[in-house]
């Protein structure tokens, strides 16, 4: 006998939140799926593919994390460590515009040899944070893991596991594309109930939320980043059997927040003396974003220093 579905075929491919629902238990989740975006992020700063597959994870990661939180401002995920990769910071806004850099220091090692354990390969001992922003009057909640596991989804599923905001469970994955360019997915279910939802659901039914894990996790890293496998199509072939149900998705696009304006009012309030690593050979001071690459040039005049 076969449930009646709401699941249709349609819905976005690329660069998309895809909400979710299981009927039967009454779970929710969302796969993010990263295709353009993710793809314009790390081509404009050629990473070692070891270090461009783990930033997309983080980016489709944080895409995901974000979207279970009602939040207006910024949602970031950070890693410190003292690995070859001292950092790597992905952050969203609540409207969906996504950003990311790794900090490189020191060799990399080729994908071949990290692609097992990048945590440890890559990142070494250290911390994920993750953060919300929004703005100077609202709290900003934190939340901190050690770097522990092999992989950015043991990671954090390490964190799922300490806590009640995001008791979540995660499959992750990130790679090239026929094509040739780079895709990340992410595939979360959440223990919790929504606001509003059945509270007798979620701890209560261990079962169903085992279940929901293992067929989670069943996903392959070739299901989650075929560019012709939608996500309805997907979280249809994982989890038909207790009937899914997805909400309006929603858009994700690569965009940094980066102004002229805002760098020009950094440089302002520091002392010229103090710039002279900012300091070019014909006198002008530059400035490079992390995430997005820009260079903004300034003169001492934008900056109204008075000549010397
Ligand atoms: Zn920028």
């Amino acid at each position: 006998m076969t449930e009646p579905n709401s699941l249709d075929t349609g819905g976005p491919t690329d660069d998309c939140i895809q909400p979710y629902m299981i009927d039967k238990t009454g779970l929710h989740g969302r796969m993010v799926k990263l295709g353009p975006s993710v793809d314009a992020i790390l081509s404009r700063h050629g990473y070692p593919d070891a270090v461009q597959y783990m930033l997309a994870e983080m980016l489709a990661l944080c895409a995901g994390l974000a979207a279970a939180l009602k939040f207006d401002g910024v949602f970031t995920l950070q890693t410190k460590g003292d690995g070859p990769v001292p950092m790597m910071v992905a952050d969203v806004t609540s409207d969906g515009k996504m950003r990311g850099y790794a900090q490189i220091k020191g060799e990399v090692p080729p994908l071949h040899e990290a692609i097992a354990a990048p945590i440890p390969k890559l990142l070494g001992e250290g911390y994920m944070a993750f953060t919300v922003d929004q703005g100077d009057k609202m709290e900003r909640y934190q939340g901190i893991v050690a770097l522990e596991g092999a992989t950015v989804a043991e990671c954090v599923q390490r964190y799922f596991e300490q806590s009640d905001q995001f008791a979540s469970a995660v499959n992750l994955s990130a790679g090239r594309r026929p094509d040739g360019t780079i895709g990340a997915a992410a595939l979360l279910v959440q223990r919790l109930p929504e606001e509003g939802g059945d509270k007798s659901i979620g701890y209560a039914d261990q079962d169903a939320w085992q279940r929901a894990m293992v067929l989670l996790k069943s996903a392959k890293p070739e299901e989650m980043l075929d560019p012709d496998l939608i996500p309805n199509e997907l979280l249809f072939r994982l989890f038909h059997e207790d009937g899914v149900r997805v909400f309006p998705a929603r858009a994700i696009t690569e965009e940094c927040r980066c102004s002229r304006e805002k760098i020009e009012n950094v440089l302002k309030s520091l002392e010229p003396g103090s710039m002279e690593d900012l300091k070019t050979d014909d006198g002008t001071y530059e400035v490079t974003c992390e995430f997005c690459s820009r260079t903004e040039v300034f003169t001492d005049a934008d900056l109204g220093h008075t000549s010397a």
